[in-house]
């Protein structure tokens, strides 16, 4: 059996790219913290971005058994 492809992420912030697939996060400020500091971004829904197939894991976060860590298991990356 191999792994299906996962559905692209629910959100994601503008400014560092932290994914989310929680709904209660969109339009809500990003909870990462880089460097000490926390994120000033703004989560935004799916639509607002492009996205590419994590190229790690074919779209299926995870590769053999171990979540992808390219991509966190979302399976997507931001389109660069
Ligand atoms: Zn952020
Ligand atoms: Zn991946």
């Amino acid at each position: 059996m191999r792994p299906s492809k996962v559905h692209k992420p629910l959100g994601a912030c503008s400014v560092c790219g932290a994914l989310t697939n929680r709904h209660e996060l969109i339009n809500h400020r990003c909870d990462k913290v880089a460097t000490g500091r926390r994120c000033y971004g703004t989560y935004k829904s799916a639509v607002t971005f492009l996205w590419d197939e994590c190229e790690g894991c074919n779209g299926t976060g995870v590769v053999g058994t171990q979540v992808c860590s390219a991509c966190e298991g979302f399976g997507w990356r931001l389109y660069a």
